[in-house]
């Protein structure tokens, strides 16, 4: 069945005053595309591309990966595609990619810095992703940058490989998930094409919590004030240079999550695939000045635990 203009028009999430926000969806594996876009997401904010480079004794090569990210660009039909570059080391370790032993993984080489020690193997996923057709269907985003060198080494790599074809750059976005990114957002943001912030490491790395430490776990949440203060400064960085500025981590699949999101000034979010229609029913339900007031008194409370009643508290039902 081709997708239809009827079916779009039914994914699209408005707020109750009618204010547009785009819903997408976070994905793992080549077979998730269709369910998310079942799901109702409106295509693929983050492709977690390790998904093809975990449990197997060596990286897959350029074909492979094109394969796999082909397929999941013809299962969202046509929707937008944004591929992460490889996210490893910290909690995910590769048998053919051995880092040394480190003190402090989560603090260590991983995201873009394991890209930027083996270029070749960044090298040969961005070729995979520009062969994806049609040209320019997938966005190009980084992990874990915190300046902008990162994003310039990523970036002349992606140009030289375009050039090699003869063919167009694909987009290049940076993920918001160091709380030097935040800070830095709105110098970040001239260079690149589009911010997403990924809640889960900024809250981590925010509150100085490891989120694989199951002594601290319950206490690594992104409705902490400290965290919602950072997202407000990237989504101010994003917006005075013009740039869009999205999330893709877990609080953009918890609807309270979602409307403290929007009212501190997103319009794009990626969530779970399961999560989105609970995602969508609560933004649809709400007006735009109520995110902004509610997400305003978010940034004063003391604690995680009082944004989240204070959240509660504005959206409950009034007897
Ligand atoms: C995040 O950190 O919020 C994120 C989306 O990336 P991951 O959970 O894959 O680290
Ligand atoms: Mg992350």
């Amino acid at each position: 069945q081709r997708r239809s203009e009827r079916d779009d028009a039914l994914a699209e999430c408005r707020t109750a005053d009618g204010t547009r926000i785009e819903i997408f969806a976070n994905l793992g594996a080549v077979t998730d595309a269709a369910a998310a876009v079942a799901a109702g997401a409106e295509g693929c904010g983050l492709l977690r591309s390790e998904f093809l480079f975990l449990d197997r004794d060596s990286a897959p090569d350029e074909d492979e990966q094109h394969a796999a990210y082909q397929a999941i660009a013809d299962g969202l039909d046509g929707r937008p595609l944004i591929v992460r570059t490889l996210d490893v080391g910290g909690d995910k370790a590769l048998a053919y990619l051995p880092i040394p032993r480190e003190d402090n993984p989560a603090l260590g080489l991983r995201g873009v810095r394991v890209s930027l020690w083996r270029p070749e193997l960044l090298d040969e996923q961005l070729r995979a992703i520009l062969r994806v057709t049609p040209a320019g269907r997938c966005r190009i985003m980084v992990p874990m940058v915190s300046g902008l060198d990162e994003l310039r080494a990523v970036r002349a790599r992606l140009e030289a490989l375009a050039g090699e074809n003869g063919g167009a750059a694909a987009e290049l976005g940076v993920m918001v998930e160091t709380p030097a990114a935040a800070i830095l957002a709105d110098q970040i943001a001239t260079e690149a094409d589009f911010l997403s912030i990924g809640t889960n490491d900024l809250t981590q790395y925010a509150l100085a919590m490891d989120r694989t430490n199951p002594a601290v776990a319950a206490q690594v949440d992104a409705f902490h004030p400290a965290v919602l203060r950072l997202i407000a400064a990237a989504a101010e960085g994003g917006r005075r240079r013009g740039k869009p500025v999205g999330a893709c981590g877990g609080l953009a699949s918890d609807p309270l999550g979602a409307v403290l999101l929007v009212g501190l000034g997103l319009s794009e979010l990626s969530a779970a695939p399961a999560a989105i229609p609970a995602v969508k029913a609560r933004l649809r339900s709400v007006r735009i000045d109520e995110c902004r007031a509610i997400a305003q008194w978010a940034l004063d409370q003391d604690s995680a635990a009082s944004v989240r009643r204070s959240v509660e508290d504005a959206l409950a039902p009034s007897e």
